[in-house]
């Protein structure tokens, strides 16, 4: 016959601490603790099984289990001396609710069980202290009244409240036996008049019907959000405990609290909790009355203290790591009623796991695998203080975008924003930003879009850069002109203009009112160090290097331990103020000529740029990617641009001096707009595409224009030769993008080592290395990989661009509907957040085996976003790359997610956190 319930208590247990899956979480350390001895009151635990069959049958249980429920509370009457329902000296339950994983707050719990108008009476004689008895009584009806018979909460709060007024009490403990004895009286008013039945006076048909109704808590509307948002399976269902009552309420030599083992925040070894002196469990979460501070347990009743700590230093050694506990004290004498592995905040998980190390409590291994990648962001990013934050309105609240809190003045342009910026810390505000926001951008502390999604180019650009950015924050309405926005907030509009104080949570899409105070963590503390050494050692040789397009950002990037650079985008370089009027010249020149004098321009600028990078990157690799994207990226936009043309004959002098200062790059003049916007015009058209992304852009610029590839080629080869010969060790890889197959990869190939050797035979370095490869970020590329190996010398999976192609799906206008894709789970993920590994993971492990076949030494790394996304990173490890490539501030993320994909080698679980 199937077990249904397991008994616990007395120094022994049916069950025990590895049974989560059947006694729930909190079951299983009740009974785990029972067995080592420390003092838990008795009581057993109906099975989460139970909840699912609960369900399955139209909420009714099978008689079996009754009736083991009834022979479990017969087992525990002996143990305690008392009965259910006995009118002299009755026994007292709680029902508590307890799944697998903890879900903290989530569902039901019924204390004093088995009060009842006789009963009552019974406590008060045996205790001698009424005021106790009708202090559990009326905690009862009302727990019951809420969570069993679903009557609104309010209803009791309102007569409690009521009774205290009247007699002018400060704290619920003012109240005397009679004041509760009334209110008492109103508690039945109550149930009487929403159930239309007396308060049920049976206690066996009190316990089942809270048994129910922790069960139904299962299904409780938050509960399940939980479950979604944690992604905790529906299946699992809850646990039942029903256990003996000990009560903190007593009188002044009882209590209840909770604790940790070490600060749950920092991760400090100190003891850390509050407790309540003369109440039960709930009143310390209900915030009614402010608890004490733990230190303070000591001097209350300093045995009990010794005892607590001794009790919970011995369950943190035996579950070796740190407990979250709760405890009551009744009349001197400690219960323990819970304990598990605490939550924790980055820090706190970094540190708990480095020190427990030290205290040989735990190897290396278990260690690394303690802290979940992404809880590294929070030591890699300024944070708020939360007090400070609490004195500001809060304005609303987007998508968290790039994490790290950010205060500034309102700018409503880049141009404003660079401004300003020299005046003082600001946050960019726009409705979204396009690659000529890059300045503004980076003269910003923080970002705010209104449209877009994780992968707008607000989001990508400022993960990039590590700068705090909220997208997609609707609730904003941006007036570019005027410099200001409404924001609806609840019922009210706001209005905000330029230069008024904004602060930003990038990690939580918060955007607050008015200035609130940041702390800045030291990504290079002892403790972090040791951390990620520890994890680096599990690695092996699988590589982390960042995309990094400036040498500032690859000085960060090695501060983060990157190992080289696995994408520098160089048309980041060209929107530069000071390049991109030669860039624009280069694209608006008719004659090759003309674009090779443009292209002599920026060649220095490019050589000081790729100088730079390898300089930072002594001894390790850099890969450097030829010019990418269409080119109308650089020049007006083509509606702008009519827009000025048919204003211009009615526009006075100062219309016609912005539109100068617009057009500067073109050799504007109040007199000779009349000609140049028209002209303009004509070339920006003979530039325009249907669909640019799949249009003139990657490789196919540099076969249309093989001397842009030339001078970048020149570039990076001279920069080459300037560094070595300042004896640095440069290893550079030239990766070429968009291709479709071989033949585009042949044609550049041909352009770069044609110039790679030419120029370093001229400087006597004929044995300098370097790499040829390319990226695949096109099916047709991923395919024919084998094909491909055959030119390249490297392979780089650029994600971004392999995601929207294979899936036929714009990053951009995927936002628009990604809510009910995600919702309806047609995706499991945002695809450009989360590699598609079943899709777009079938194309790369394609690519990676075909391309080795042809050349087994191939390099294979990863540059997408998708490069610093822990599941992501622990797929392009399982499929054999010797390197991923991230944002630098993501680095540390995907050096641990590298390690932890290295311990378990476990090719599975790589698969299922996607
Ligand atoms: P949660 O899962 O929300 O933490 P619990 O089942 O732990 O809910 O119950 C909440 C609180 O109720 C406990 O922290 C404890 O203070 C109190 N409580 C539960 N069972 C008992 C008991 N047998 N005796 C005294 N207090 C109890
Ligand atoms: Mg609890
Ligand atoms: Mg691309």
């Amino acid at each position: 016959m199937s077990k249904y319930v397991y008994m616990f208590g007395g120094g022994t247990a049916d069950g025990d601490g590895t049974m989560k899956d059947l006694l729930g979480g909190k079951g299983s350390g009740l009974a785990e603790m029972s067995r080592a001895g420390v003092p838990v009151p008795p009581g057993f635990t109906i099975i989460t099984d139970v909840c699912n069959v609960f369900f399955d049958n139209d909420k009714q249980v099978p008689a079996e289990v009754d009736r083991q429920i009834w022979e479990a509370l017969d087992k525990l009457e002996g143990l305690a001396g008392k009965k259910l329902g006995d009118a002299a000296d009755p026994l007292l339950l709680s029902v508590r609710s307890g799944a697998k994983f903890s879900m903290p707050g989530m569902m039901n719990t019924i204390l004093n069980l088995g009060l009842n108008d006789k009963t009552v009476e019974g406590l008060v004689a045996k205790t001698g202290n009424p005021r106790f008895a009708y202090d559990c009584y009326r905690r009862f009806i009302q727990m019951f009244g809420e969570v069993a018979l679903g009557i609104d909460m309010v209803l009791f709060d309102e007569a409690f409240d009521a009774r205290k007024h009247k007699i002018k009490a400060k704290q619920d403990t003012d109240l005397t036996a009679e004041d509760l004895k009334a209110v008492i009286d109103e508690y039945k008013k109550i149930v009487q008049k929403a159930t239309k039945k007396p308060f049920p006076q049976d206690t066996r048909e009190q316990l089942i019907l809270s048994r129910n109704a922790v069960f139904m808590s299962w299904w409780a509307p938050k509960a399940s959000y939980y479950r979604k948002m944690e992604k905790i399976s529906d299946r699992l269902g809850t646990a039942c405990n029903i256990q003996t009552m000990v009560f903190g309420n007593m009188g002044e030599t009882s209590c209840t609290g909770v604790g940790f083992t070490r600060d749950p925040g920092s991760g400090e070894k100190v003891f850390y909790g509050e407790f309540l002196v003369n109440a039960q469990g709930e009143d310390v979460v209900a915030g009614i009355r402010t608890p004490q501070p733990i230190s303070e347990l000591e001097a209350w009743n300093a045995g009990v203290y010794t005892q607590l700590r001794g009790i919970t230093a011995s369950l943190e050694k035996h579950y070796k790591d740190m407990q979250d506990f709760e405890f009551t004290v009744e009349e001197g004498k400690l219960y323990m009623l819970q304990t598990r592995n605490g939550k924790r905040t980055g820090p706190a998980a970094v540190k708990v796991a480095v020190d427990m190390v030290a205290e040989k409590l735990i190897d290396e291994k278990t260690a690394v695998g303690r802290v979940a990648p992404s809880q590294l962001d929070q030591l890699l990013h300024p944070v708020f203080d939360a007090a400070s934050l609490r004195q500001l309105t809060k304005l609303a609240t987007g998508i968290d975008a790039s994490p790290g809190a950010a205060v500034g003045r309102l700018a409503f342009t880049s141009e404003d924003a660079v401004e300003m910026s020299a005046h003082g810390p600001v946050i960019l505000i726009r409705k979204e930003t396009t690659p000529d926001d890059i300045h503004g951008m980076d003269a910003s502390k923080g970002i705010l879009t209104a449209v877009g999604g994780k992968s707008s180019h607000a989001a990508v650009v400022a993960r990039g850069m590590g700068v705090p950015c909220v997208v997609g924050c609707g609730a904003i309405a941006i007036n570019e002109r005027a410099k200001t926005a409404t924001v609806k907030a609840g019922d009210k509009t706001l209005a905000v203009k330029e230069g008024d104080w904004v602060s930003i949570n990038g990690a939580t899409g918060e955007v607050y009112l008015g200035q609130a105070q940041t702390k800045d963590p030291d990504p290079n503390s002892p403790v972090f160090a040791r951390f990620m050494k520890m994890a680096d050692q599990f690695r092996g040789d699988f590589g982390v290097r960042a995309n990094a397009d400036i040498p500032r950002d690859a000085k960060a990037a090695r501060n983060f331990g990157a190992e080289g650079i696995g994408l520098c985008r160089t048309e980041h370089m060209f929107f530069a103020e000071d390049r991109l009027p030669y860039v624009q010249a280069m694209i608006l020149s008719e004659s090759e000529k003309d674009r090779r004098k443009a292209l002599a321009k920026l060649l220095p600028m490019q050589r000081k740029d790729f100088a730079g990078l390898f300089e930072a990157m002594d001894g390790f690799p850099v890969v450097i990617r030829t010019l990418d994207p269409p080119l109308h990226e650089f020049v007006p936009k083509r509606e702008e641009l009519m827009v000025d043309i048919a204003k211009l004959p009615s526009a006075d002098i100062k219309t016609k001096k912005d539109m100068v200062a617009r057009y500067k790059n073109f050799g504007a003049e109040v007199k000779t707009l009349k000609t140049l916007l028209p002209d303009l015009l004509k070339r920006v058209e003979a530039l325009h595409e249907f669909n640019p992304m799949l249009g003139h852009r990657g490789c196919r610029l540099g076969i249309t224009y093989p001397e842009i590839t030339e001078m970048q080629a020149r570039a990076i080869f001279e920069a080459v030769v300037q560094v070595a010969k300042k004896g640095k060790k440069v290893i550079p890889e030239v990766m070429i993008p968009l291709i479709g197959g071989k033949e585009e990869l042949e044609n550049q190939q041909a352009i770069v080592k044609r110039v790679a050797d030419e120029v370093l035979a001229k400087a006597g370095m004929q044995s300098q290395k370097y790499l040829i490869g390319t990226m695949i970020e096109i099916p047709r590329a991923a395919l024919l990989a084998d094909k491909v190996a055959e030119v390249a010398q490297f392979f780089s999976f650029g994600t971004n661009d392999l995601t929207q192609t294979t899936m036929g799906l714009s990053r951009d206008d995927y936002t628009k509907f990604s809510k009910e894709y995600e919702e309806k789970k047609i995706f499991k993920a945002d695809p450009f957040g989360v590699l598609d590994q079943e899709g777009v993971g079938m194309l790369i492990e394609w690519a990676v085996q075909k391309g080795r076949e042809t050349r087994p030494d191939l390099e294979v790394g990863i540059c997408g976003e998708h490069g610093g996304e822990p599941s992501s990173v622990m797929f392009c490890y399982r499929v054999g790359m010797d390197y991923v490539s991230c944002s630098p501030y993501r680095v540390p993320i995907a050096r641990l997610a590298a390690a932890q994909a290295a311990i378990s080698g476990d090719k599975s679980e790589a698969m299922r956190t996607a």
